[in-house]
């Protein structure tokens, strides 16, 4: 479905991706793991059209979407839910909903959004509040439920456990499950590689701008270099 080939993205003169290679499977979840600053966000903001690359495609269902607009990925089908979320502060749940599916001209967007809240039953009871009165589980939740009202075919999800307590982190990685489920393909970057590993079909780790170890989520999860450097005790 996804196929980034070769990726280079700068900042200025600093070489953030150095060739980045990845494939995304539809129907799959597929997870990017490493440490703070090895690029993960610029991957994601690559593939979704917000950093142009120098060098390097993205192909996107056979299509050669490379230096499109983010706006132009969204119609296509891919939709990126950003690290800190984004969300309108001064908007309501349901106003920040509908933001989701500005680029729609169908009919079906209420019915859209009654079928999202069944995923996430607090922004239902919470639908007239504004989203900056939310909490950060909350506002998480109505980040991923906006992407989700643009009907993506391939969901980006940057750090969406990202400060969240335990007991909603389990919330949020059993609401991906359940977007897999219901057909959408997911790009997860996580810190929390053990959950995000659990969760996912494949996985690949970036170290400086490159990946450097990548296989099935579940032979990851056994792997002795993972397991060391990034399922420790701290990321259970
Ligand atoms: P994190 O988990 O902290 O978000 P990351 O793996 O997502 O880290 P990126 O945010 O993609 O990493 O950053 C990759 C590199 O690019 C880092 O060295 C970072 O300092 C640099 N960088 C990121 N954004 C910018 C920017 N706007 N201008 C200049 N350098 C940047």
């Amino acid at each position: 479905m996804l196929k980034v080939t070769g990726i280079e993205t700068y900042y200025g003169k600093i070489k953030a991706l150095k060739g980045i290679n990845l494939e995304v499977e539809q129907g799959k979840i597929v997870t990017i793991l490493g440490a703070n600053g090895v690029g993960k966000t610029t991957t994601m903001k690559t593939i979704a059209g917000i950093i142009k690359p120098k060098k390097g495609t993205v192909e996107f269902l056979g299509e050669d979407v490379t230096g499109l607009r983010a706006d132009q990925l969204v119609t296509k089908g891919i939709s990126l839910v950003p690290e800190g979320r984004a969300i309108l502060s001064s908007m309501t749940v349901i106003e920040n909903l509908e933001m989701g599916a500005y680029h729609r001209s169908d009919k079906e967007v209420g019915k859209d959004i009654e079928e999202v809240m069944k995923h996430f039953p607090i922004l239902k009871e919470r639908k007239n509040q504004l989203g900056g009165t939310l909490s950060g589980g909350q506002q998480q939740m109505l980040a991923i439920a906006r992407a989700i009202l643009s009907r993506p075919k391939l969901l980006l999800l940057d750090e969406p456990s990202m400060g969240l307590a335990p007991l909603i982190v389990a919330d949020i990685f059993k609401i991906i499950r359940e977007i897999k489920d219901d057909g959408t393909t997911v790009l997860l970057v996580e810190q929390n590689a053990k959950q995000a590993l659990k969760i996912a079909d494949y996985g690949y780790v970036m170290e400086t701008g490159k990946v450097i170890i990548q296989g099935k989520a579940e032979d990851l999860l056994v792997d002795p270099r993972i397991v060391e450097a990034y399922l420790g005790r701290r990321s259970s």
